[in-house]
């Protein structure tokens, strides 16, 4: 596993080592300073498993979070959930983040921007993120190709041979492996 990732380092990995499901969820926090329930677990339970301690990511999500609801707000209605997600309240389950099964088989409502962009993005949108990533015209079709045959993971694979320019012969199977499998090739 990581090591560990400061709230400094997580602008950075968010744009070269999150999968897209991830860096989506990241933009709309950073633009809304906000996220709904289950944005903020799939987010929350990732960055968790990608090495954000818990101290770092009270203080990631009380400044986006304040901008909008204020940081009396956040520290009544918001940090529980976070320490909640650590273990640290409840039934202090150590909660694990989600698979790409789990995100894929989420059902994002209005408003919500949780759930894998290969299943749940219109085509237009799903093209449009590609594109922001770089992905050439050629690889966007055969991403297109997976997605029109919902193997939405294979999918995700072609997009980080895309993106990283080396193979993934394991595919994907967990946003985590994606983010591991981009740091080893970055680092
Ligand atoms: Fe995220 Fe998995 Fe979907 Fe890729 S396939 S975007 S890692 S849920």
């Amino acid at each position: 596993e990581f090591g560990e990732i400061t709230i400094k380092e997580i602008d950075q990995v968010a744009k070269s080592s999150f999968p897209l499901c991830m860096q989506h969820l990241y933009e709309k926090l950073k633009e809304d300073h906000h996220l709904k329930h289950g944005g903020r677990m799939q987010l929350g339970l990732f960055l968790k498993g990608v090495g954000l301690k818990l101290d770092d990511a009270l203080a990631f999500w009380k400044a986006e979070f304040s901008q909008k609801v204020g940081s009396e707000r956040f520290d009544k209605e918001y940090a529980y959930s976070i320490r909640h997600n650590y273990g640290k309240e409840g039934k202090r389950t150590d909660y694990t983040p989600y698979s790409c099964q789990k995100v894929i088989s989420s059902t994002p409502g209005v408003g919500d921007n949780h759930g894998c962009p290969y299943r749940h993005f219109s085509e237009e949108n799903l093209r449009a993120a590609l594109g922001k990533l770089g992905v050439s015209y050629r690889a966007v079709e055969e991403v297109m190709d997976k997605v029109r045959n919902r193997h939405y993971q294979l999918a995700c694979s072609l997009t980080f041979e895309a993106v990283h320019g080396s193979s993934c012969d394991a595919g994907i199977n967990h946003p985590n492996q994606y983010f591991s499998d981009s740091q080893k090739i970055l680092q």
